[in-house]
């Protein structure tokens, strides 16, 4: 696997892939490595000849503090993960190489899509996903990048930027990896405890129970049912929202919906925030 930390060493590396008319596929990553993120690169890998992995925290996406400084770094094992995947190349940028300081970040401004959910109750946090997700697709120049169905939010967030900036990618969204209890993996998974570990359990449980019985109640029992269910499991679970939402508008949808519907949650289980959503309709 070639590693490269800056920017021109990386671009000139690929501009000679290209001459050789590669495609190159791109899954942008915080690290913190798991099957979720080795499914994206081994899509990018059977649809490219050459994949680039990033793994970058990136600050300016966090709204608080504490979650930025607890979050996972494991860059040692991710190296080893992506060696055993065959991932060829990773690019480890320098924060200061990417966001020289004083530059302001891109408004996140695309309508429901940043206003709800991660808008409402991370304000930031699409501004700084955008800024560096576009500006790795300028120096990367990739033909296909791949997103996690994990965070629908953020996929429909990148499709909107795509589409402003008339970047020449095409975003291709990846199911969501599940653990076998059905909990979606998550670089945060790490930092639970055996009981809030347990207790997680109860988020896909409810997605798949709402997803069961989405045409026979009424949408609105439906949620205020699960809702109930999940205060009623534990003490430690606080839910952000849950909605049932047209996947393609972001606004409120039922059980007649003839369109795309997907449940989106997120919640806290004691200390741990986790999100994670369900397509309704298939
Ligand atoms: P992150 O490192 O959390 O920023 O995630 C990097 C990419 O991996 C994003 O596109 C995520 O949606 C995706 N991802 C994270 N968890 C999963 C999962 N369980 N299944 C599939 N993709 C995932």
């Amino acid at each position: 696997m070639r590693l490269f930390k800056e920017i021109k060493s990386l671009q000139n590396f690929l501009q000679n892939e290209r001459k050789k008319s590669s495609t190159i596929g791109f899954v942008p990553t915080m690290g913190a490595l798991h099957q979720g993120h080795i499914s994206l690169i081994k899509k990018s890998m059977a649809e490219n000849p050459i994949s680039v992995c990033s793994i970058f925290v990136n600050p300016s996406q966090f709204n608080n503090a504490e979650d930025l400084a607890n979050y996972p770094r494991t860059i040692e094992e991710d190296i080893k993960k992506l060696v055993e995947s065959g991932c060829p190349v990773l690019f480890l940028p320098h924060e200061k190489e990417l966001f020289p300081k004083n530059e302001k970040l891109l408004d996140a401004d695309f309508g429901l899509f940043t206003e709800s959910f991660e808008g409402k109750f991370r304000p930031g946090h699409f501004s700084g996903m955008i800024s560096v997700v576009k500006k790795f697709f300028d120096i990367i120049l990739p033909d296909h990048s791949y997103f996690g169905q994990k965070d629908f939010q953020q996929c429909m967030v990148v499709k909107e930027l795509i589409k402003k900036y008339a970047l020449p990618v095409r975003l291709h969204i990846c199911p969501i990896v599940r653990e076998p209890d059905g909990l979606a993996k998550s670089s945060r998974n790490a930092r639970l405890t055996p009981e809030e570990r347990n207790t997680a359990v109860i988020i896909p449980q409810i997605l798949f129970s709402i997803k069961e019985t989405f045409h026979q109640i009424p949408t609105e029992d439906l949620i205020s049912s699960s809702l109930r269910k999940l205060t009623a499991h534990s003490p430690m679970v606080k839910v952000d929202y849950l909605e049932v939402i047209d996947a393609d508008t972001f606004k409120p949808t039922n059980r007649d919906t003839k369109t795309k519907a997907v449940a989106m949650i997120a919640a806290w289980c004691g200390n741990i925030r986790l999100i994670d959503n369900m397509i309704l309709t298939d």
